[in-house]
């Protein structure tokens, strides 16, 4: 799942791109609004997180031009102690939640998870599973064989697309567009060291091995019994 972060504090910003980051999130760290805003639309995030005193244009600004265009990604903002009207204006703008700076990082991590459940009730189911292999979106978790398995963030959102789409064949090109935000280039081989990596933990010591290779075309995650 992915996390834009819009701010500005540069302490603040480093703390919660690496502590979402750990918890197995992959983050964008926005500055500045602008970049926030131009994020947030040309993206696909699964939630904001907004710093309401931004240069350039406020947190509200960035709320206002996220819904404008319609979209409806939980957004979450980080507002100051005295600043009270700040949390009615801000749900009034369309954001879901705030959270009053300082905060500690378990708390903001409860209210992203909080968020992140209620946002994905209608549209997803929060573990996607395949023969004894399980990924629990909420937790960043998987369990295999009743295993639990630790997964880099890079490694969880790998799985995650791969367990989305089982069954196809999804080419190198694909996975690192939506992987890495990258576009491919042919001299680089992250995707096939990503997937050497993932095998080892998920599949080396399993059985029946779920991940294949579809020689010179990509990569396929599936069930044998049921392929
Ligand atoms: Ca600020």
């Amino acid at each position: 799942m992915k996390i834009l972060v819009v701010e500005d504090e540069a302490k603040t910003g480093d703390y919660l791109k690496q502590g979402l980051g750990e918890a197995g999130f992959i983050v964008d760290l926005a500055r500045n609004g602008l970049d926030g805003l131009h994020l947030a639309l040309t993206e696909a995030y699964d939630l904001a997180i907004l710093d309401v005193m931004l240069p350039g244009i406020d947190g509200w600004q960035v709320l206002q031009g996220i819904r404008r265009a319609g979209k409806e990604l939980p957004v979450l903002f980080l507002t100051a102690r005295d600043q009270v009207d700040d949390r009615v204006r801000g749900l009034e703008l369309g954001a879901d939640d705030y959270l009053v700076k300082p905060f500690a990082f378990a708390e903001l991590l409860a209210r992203v998870r909080t968020l992140l459940r209620r946002g994905s009730k209608s549209r997803e189911p929060e573990n996607l599973r395949v023969a004894d292999l399980e990924l629990d979106l909420l937790r960043r978790r998987v369990i295999r064989a009743g295993k639990r398995i630790d997964l880099t963030a890079r490694e969880f959102a790998l799985l995650e697309l791969l367990l989305r789409r089982r069954g196809e064949v999804l080419p190198r090109s694909l996975i690192a567009s939506q992987v890495w935000d990258m576009n491919f280039d042919s001299d680089t081989n992250v995707v096939e060291v990503a997937v050497r990596r993932l095998r080892a933990k998920v599949d080396d010591d399993f059985e029946p091995k779920l991940i294949r290779t579809a020689r010179g075309m990509g990569y396929v995650l599936e069930d044998p019994a049921c392929a």
